[in-house]
C-alpha cells in the first residue's frame, strides 16, 4: 500500500466531474487500499478519489469511533430531508473550517468494493454530511461553494477532515 498526494485547493481536479466506475478491477483495488491508508495517515474522515489525483466515482469514509471503512463505489444520494447547520473542514483546504448547511438526513445508494449494491441511511450525524461531502467532491463541489455571505471561513488548526 502507498500514501497518496492529496491535491489541494485551486487544483482543477477537484472541479472534475468524476467517471463511473465501470470495472471493479486490481486498479480500482489497489486505489482502494490506499485511499484507505492515505485518510488514515492524513487522520481524515473522508476521501473522494479526485482528491488524489484519480477522476473516478469512489469515496473512503471512516468515522472517528468507528474500525470498518465505509467505501462507496458509483455513489448516489437517492432522498435528502431537512436541513441542519454543520461544521465542515476538507482535507484538500487544509486549515481552514466553516459552518455550512446540510440535510437533516441523507440515503445514499453505492456498490461495495466486490459489486454489491448496499444503501446507507445517515440522520443527523456525521456520516450523513460527510457522505454529502464526499459526493459533492466526486462532482466537482467543495464545502467553501456553499458559504453565504454571513458565513465565515476559520482559520484553525485542527478540523474535522473530509
Ligand atoms: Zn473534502
Amino acid at each position: 500500500m502507498a500514501v497518496l498526494k492529496i491535491h489541494t485547493n485551486p487544483d482543477p481536479i477537484l472541479r472534475t466531474k468524476a467517471k463511473k466506475v465501470t470495472r471493479l478491477d486490481e486498479f480500482v483495488q489497489k486505489l482502494i487500499d490506499n485511499m484507505i491508508e492515505t485518510l488514515d495517515v492524513a487522520q481524515g474522515v473522508g476521501l473522494a478519489a479526485n482528491q488524489v489525483g484519480v477522476p473516478l466515482r469512489i469515496v473512503v469514509i471512516r468515522l472517528p469511533e468507528d474500525e470498518e471503512v465505509l467505501v462507496l463505489i458509483n455513489p448516489e444520494v437517492v432522498e435528502k430531508t431537512g436541513e441542519r447547520r454543520v461544521i465542515e473542514g476538507c482535507l484538500s483546504i487544509p486549515g481552514y473550517q466553516a459552518e455550512i448547511t446540510r440535510a437533516y438526513s441523507v440515503k445514499v445508494k453505492a456498490r461495495d468494493r466486490h459489486g454489491k449494491l448496499i444503501r446507507k441511511k445517515a440522520i443527523d450525524n456525521l456520516l450523513a454530511n460527510c457522505m454529502e461531502h464526499e459526493i459533492d467532491h466526486l462532482n466537482g463541489i467543495l464545502y467553501t461553494d456553499y458559504l453565504s455571505d454571513t458565513d465565515k471561513l476559520l482559520k484553525v488548526d485542527s478540523n474535522p477532515k473530509e
